[in-house]
């Protein structure tokens, strides 16, 4: 089955609105002659506004880095799901470990959002992965199928899921494609174990973790690596256009 390579941008706080028009603009110009893959930025909540109108009828995405489970309430300082569709969202990221480890995410919540999620027509982006200690200590499988279990077992709806080591994230040191691979592939396989083997196929499956010009294009190389979620690259454009050229070799 072939699966479009994505490749996503993950600004997290970086991107006032005199910064981020510019950013998404010369992303956009650089990525026009660029066929065969899905481009997603997701810019900070308060930007997405200005993103989503630039975006407005191109080929690349708008995406949100976080949800709240409910449509509406007395949640302060939260957005709701609905809330990103209106404003042309198609992406969600989810469970970040960024907001697992420093906002208390924990995979309950990752499932409600996933679903809250599709219930409004998104896609969301689970991500998961492993600290470099639960590595050490051979836990890297163990980790990401009990956060997978929890959070996608019977979940029923168009999903992606992002590999993404901690120890890998924002720290320079990627995981090496045979790494990652194992992982990829244990993923695919869980799947076909709690979907079916035809649903199993279907998810994209990213990678994540300090993604750079210079390494990507190994780590795309391998078959069930289908992208990447980038964030530091992802705030330099010509990086970010390179890495989107990078992924159309793939497709
Ligand atoms: C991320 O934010 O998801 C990420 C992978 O960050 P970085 O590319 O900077 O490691």
């Amino acid at each position: 089955m072939s699966r479009p390579p994505l490749v996503l941008a993950n600004w997290k706080m970086h991107g006032t609105l005199a910064e981020a028009g510019p950013l998404a603009s010369r992303v956009l110009e650089g990525v026009r002659r660029v066929a065969g893959v899905e481009v997603v930025l997701c810019p900070p909540f308060t930007a997405l506004g200005r993103v989503g109108e630039l975006l407005r009828g191109s080929s690349v995405a708008l995406g949100a880095q976080d949800c709240h489970w409910e449509t509406r309430g007395a949640f302060t300082g939260e957005v709701s799901a609905a809330m990103l569709a209106e404003l042309g969202c198609r992406y969600v990221l989810v469970g970040h470990s960024e907001r697992r480890r420093l906002f208390g995410e924990t995979d309950e919540r990752c499932r409600l959002k996933v679903e809250a999620t599709l219930a409004q027509g998104l896609i969301p982006v689970l991500c998961v992965g492993e600290s470099l200690e639960q590595r050490e200590r051979g836990q890297t499988w163990s980790v990401v199928e009990a956060q997978l279990e929890k959070s996608l077992r019977g979940i029923d709806g168009p999903v992606v899921i992002a590999y993404e080591p901690v120890w890998a994230i924002g720290s320079g040191v990627n995981a090496t494609p045979v790494q990652a691979a194992e992982v990829h592939a244990a993923i695919r396989r869980w799947g076909g174990e709690a979907w079916s083997k035809e649903r199993a196929a279907q998810p994209r499956i990213l990678y994540g973790g300090s993604i750079k010009p210079e390494n990507f294009a190994a780590l795309i190389g391998e078959d069930e690596i289908d992208g990447g979620l980038v964030g530091g690259a992802s705030l330099d454009a010509a990086s970010f256009i390179r890495l989107v050229e990078l992924a159309a070799t793939r497709s």
